[in-house]
């Protein structure tokens, strides 16, 4: 395991394996683990996966009501009471209305980056001061709707905030608005997610020439501008450079309030980023490691001078999704076993571009839905897509699988099956969340349906087929 969580993925590991193990089968993963056995039964025993639906993403609904708890708890620990505090999910990384409405009732926010996150959010019923707005490519319109309704807006950069200036003088708003930064604190081990790396498209870039001076005179003349705003990364990032970009974004709002002489920046978003830990079954690192390691790093952010804005996403959805998907063939090749399955591209995007970055750990369910055990044996798992890269994992230890069987993509409830992928027109499997106790067994609630074939054929212009031919 590397600093960032990640497992090498050779094939002395497997998912369901290292939970049986011991290690991680302990606590916190190993109920989740047990949880989504009993649903992935369930979901065979209730025909919700089967031959004529061969896959479909589950949601567990305790697992992300925990999660909730935990950031929420982590930190309430460091800040010093009545200090405001909006965790705000960044709805990018689970755009489901169901799951925003089930945050917002476990007192989570929306961190929304396009007009339809924004449509998602209110749909959800999440509040405009709930609600924060960052994007890097704002349209006048979108700002005017979100300085309209009194969401927080971040600016971008200087052209952003020179539209934000009009429409500020033009009406009132009671948007609280702030600036985006890049402290340019550098990359991790993904350069894809790496946002404050010294030319990331992000935000104003403070170690640039005359940058931060920038910064400090736009407030000094503005005294509506009283946030600032850093998310120095997403997967791949380790705790102490987060640490270090928030303590960077920290020093130049002491800055700016001095030079005006009063507490002018209120409120400082830090971002989201946390790592998922896609390597085994552990929930690392924790909320309140991270609370903690920043509250050792920038002491002055929780001694309730400054409110605080989270925009965690990843972390809290990843680990509570999988996609089970029937293996429609078990054949081999050059001597390889391969499970031809149904989960592949079009859920599992970055996973099959980039696997060396995104490896997921897949587990073995048997026709019944039961966890398979027995000798491993190398294998690919294959998606259903028509290119030969399209593998959920490749030269992986597991049991067999066989026709007839399921494999379960393991923590994909973040960037994955809500992130659907249009290659081959293969349909956008639904979602049912779940949730298990005595004595009635694990319910299910949709929170997407399947796609049709008819919306397939609407999609692509179906209603148009004429079209070109009068031209
Ligand atoms: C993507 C993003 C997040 C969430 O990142 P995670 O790694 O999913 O926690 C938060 N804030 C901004 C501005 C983002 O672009």
């Amino acid at each position: 395991m590397n600093d960032f969580g990640m497992n090498d993925f050779g094939t002395s590991h497997s998912g369901t394996n290292d939970r049986r193990t011991g290690g991680a089968g302990d606590g916190d993963g190993g109920r989740r683990a047990a949880r989504r056995d009993e649903a992935v039964r369930a979901a065979v025993e209730q025909g919700l996966l089967g031959p004529d639906t061969p896959i479909v993403g589950l949601l567990d609904v305790t697992g992300i009501r925990d999660s909730a708890a935990a950031l929420r708890a982590a930190f309430d620990a460091v800040t010093a009471p009545g200090t405001p505090v909006l965790h705000a999910f960044a709805v990018k990384a689970t755009p489901l209305v169901p799951v925003l409405r089930l945050l917002h009732e476990a007192g989570i926010g929306a961190e929304v980056a396009s007009p339809g996150e924004l449509a998602l959010a209110r749909a959800a019923g999440i509040t405009p001061d709930r609600t924060v707005l960052d994007s890097p490519a704002k349209t006048p319109a979108d700002l005017r709707e979100a300085l309209a309704r009194g969401i927080a807006v971040n600016a971008d950069n200087p052209q952003e905030l020179h539209r934000i200036d009009a429409l500020v003088r033009s009406a009132s708003t009671r948007s609280p608005i702030g600036i985006r930064v890049n402290p340019q604190v550098g990359g991790g081990s993904i350069g894809a997610t790496s946002t404050a790396t010294a030319t990331s498209k992000f935000g104003v870039a403070l170690r640039d020439e005359g940058a931060r001076e920038w910064v400090i005179r736009a407030c000094v003349n503005r005294p509506w501008l009283t946030r600032l705003h850093a998310h120095t990364g997403s997967q791949g990032i380790p705790l102490s450079l987060m640490a270090r970009g928030v303590a960077e974004t920290y020093d130049l709002a002491e800055e700016i309030n001095r030079r005006v002489g009063h507490r002018q920046i209120d409120t400082i978003d830090i971002g989201g980023g946390l790592p998922v830990n896609f390597g085994s079954e552990e929930t690392s690192p924790t909320y309140a490691e991270y609370a903690r390691s920043l509250a050792g790093a920038v002491p002055g952010l929780f001694d309730g001078r400054y409110g605080l804005v989270t925009e965690f996403g990843r972390s809290l959805l990843a680990k509570h999704g999988t996609v089970v998907a029937r293996v429609e063939y078990a054949k081999r090749s050059g001597g390889r076993p391969i499970a031809v399955t149904h989960a592949g591209v079009q859920v599992a995007t970055r996973t099959v571009y980039a696997p060396g970055s995104w490896p997921l750990r897949i587990a073995a369910y048997d026709a019944k839905g039961l966890p398979k055990s027995g000798p491993v044996t190398v294998q690919d798992i294959a998606g259903p897509a028509c290119f030969s890269g399209d593998l959920l994992a490749e030269g992986r230890s597991l049991p067999l699988l066989e026709q007839g069987d399921y494999a379960a993509a393991l923590d994909t409830g973040a960037y994955y099956f809500a992130h659907h992928y249009a290659y081959n027109s293969l349909l956008r499997p639904g979602i049912h969340g779940f949730t298990s106790a005595a004595p009635e067994g694990v319910r299910f609630a949709v929170v997407r349906k399947p796609q049709t074939i008819d919306e397939i054929v609407e999609e692509s212009g179906g209603e148009h087929a004429r079209g070109l031919l009068g031209l």
